[in-house]
């Protein structure tokens, strides 16, 4: 045991310079967005009212492969990363699997997730523009602490709107959101119109991203000198995010490896896209074998059972609209506790990846993911976030059939979070309170009416 190596740790000076845009590597392109008005193409300057100037030429760029992180950003990076590449020795033996298990660890990041990753880009970029405040919404209150953090750093105001059911059920987390100095309320409130349209038709709703998001944007709109941030599913959150496979490709190099299947849980796409992408670049130019695996719950499939359509990314309808796997923007996922997983789409670049078949997806129920979250703590030492146990649960899955197989396969997961705050979750678990949710093709059809009207 004393010669294996345990973690792998890049130097300061080795933390990626670039992050990856695949976009431009991509043979086929995402469809473009489109303006629901008009039907027409999105242009950057159509998304200039709600984002940085920069976010919007990186959510569009098809072109440029490498797009250089700031130094202002890199110099914040330095605080937490590289992460961690870790073998999962434990985990393995736990198992009897002859799998080489590694995972990178986003966890030890100061607000406990890779969400920091993008937010600090974003922030920097709303400062260098000369804006004052940042609005946003958040799920489990990941993003939200994230944003709070890097608005702090770059010395601008955030408000962010918070799910109302992660604000009951997650308190700890409008806590750290104070603590950074945000304005935290709890989505749909009677602050915006779009709040008020939907607690005036259906009074107890519990809110979900959709109907924050759509708060949010209000507020940007609304708001002189105010940007809008989000912490998933756009483009340019998962650019920012491909420092973790940036990362991790050169870790791996170090371990004298390389993954033959790739994890991570799927909200909107981030964390996945950040940790797969640099790896599917060499799938895309040299064809190299390598299964890149998305996790969701099964009570949100979107990848598995959604249709590939234009939809809204929020519940009011005031986004553009995207291309993508959907179960439609009115979708209400059930109250799994992995919050930052109940997102009814997927992003624009996955969705078409997922089209091409460079990707695949598969669905957890919640006790499973419970369970390999409780594994994985009593034997890596880590309580996973809820949504991180999705990746757990999938992983574990990859490494019993090599166990039936024999096969001696390397698998890369990503843990995007720790689930320290999230401990009301697992007292749910371990008192037997939680359940599987089924989700049957009537409901999702239900959903998708609606998409289908827009799409005629
Ligand atoms: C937000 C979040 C996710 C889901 O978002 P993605 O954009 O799909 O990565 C997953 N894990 C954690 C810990 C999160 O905070």
């Amino acid at each position: 045991m004393s010669n294996k190596q345990k973690r792998f740790i890049l130097p300061e000076d080795e933390i990626p310079r670039f992050w990856y845009n695949i976009q431009a590597d991509m043979i086929n392109k995402p469809l473009p967005p489109l303006n629901p008005a008009t039907k027409e193409p999105l242009k950057p300057e159509d998304l200039y009212p709600i984002f940085a100037k920069e976010l919007c030429q990186q959510e569009l760029n098809q072109t440029d492969t490498w797009i250089e992180i700031p130094d202002e950003v890199r110099d914040m990076y330095k605080y937490y990363r590289s992460t961690p590449l870790v073998r999962a020795y434990g985990l393995e033996k736990a198992l009897d699997t002859p799998a080489h298990i590694y995972f990178k660890n986003e966890s030890v990041s100061p607000i406990g997730s890779h969400k920091l990753n993008s937010a600090l880009a974003q922030a920097y970029y709303c400062k260098k523009e000369g804006v004052s405040n940042i609005t946003t919404e958040t799920g489990a209150g990941q993003w939200g602490a994230a944003l709070s953090y890097a608005a702090n750093v770059f010395g601008l105001e955030a408000a962010v709107y918070q799910v109302k059911i992660s604000y009951e059920q997650k308190p700890y987390r409008r806590s750290i959101m104070q603590t950074f100095g945000a304005q935290v309320t709890p989505s749909p409130s009677m602050s915006t119109r779009a709040g008020k349209d939907i607690l005036t038709k259906y009074p107890n709703h519990q809110g979900s991203l959709g109907t924050a998001i759509s708060e949010a944007v209000e507020l940007a709109r609304t708001t002189p000198n105010c940007k809008y941030t989000l912490g998933s599913v756009l483009s340019h959150v998962t650019l920012h995010q491909t420092i973790i496979g940036l990362e991790a490709e050169k870790q791996m190099e170090m371990a004298g490896e390389y993954p033959d299947a790739i994890i991570a849980c799927f909200g909107g796409g981030s964390n996945f896209g950040g940790i797969a992408f640099p790896f599917m670049r060499h799938t895309i130019l040299e064809g190299k074998k390598t299964r890149y695996i998305a996790a969701e719950p099964a009570s949100c499939p979107k990848l598995t059972r959604g249709k590939f359509e234009y939809d809204y990314g929020d519940e009011a309808g005031y986004t553009p609209l995207l291309p993508m796997y959907t179960l439609g923007h009115n979708f209400t996922p059930a109250n799994i506790h992995a919050g930052g997983l109940r997102y009814h789409g997927a992003g624009v670049i996955v969705s078409q990846l997922i089209k091409d078949n460079l990707m695949e997806a598969v669905d957890i129920q919640q006790l499973d993911s419970f369970k390999a979250g409780c594994l994985f703590a009593k034997v890596e030492g880590i309580i996973p976030a809820p949504e991180s146990c999705h990746a757990i649960a999938a992983t574990i899955n990859e490494a019993l059939k090599c166990k039936e197989s024999g096969e001696e396969k390397v698998l890369l997961f990503n843990l995007s979070g720790h689930g320290l705050i999230d401990m009301s979750a697992y007292d749910q678990y371990l008192a037997g309170n939680l359940t599987n949710y089924s989700l049957s093709d009537e409901e999702i059809n239900k959903s998708l009416a609606e998409v289908n009207e827009l799409n005629k």
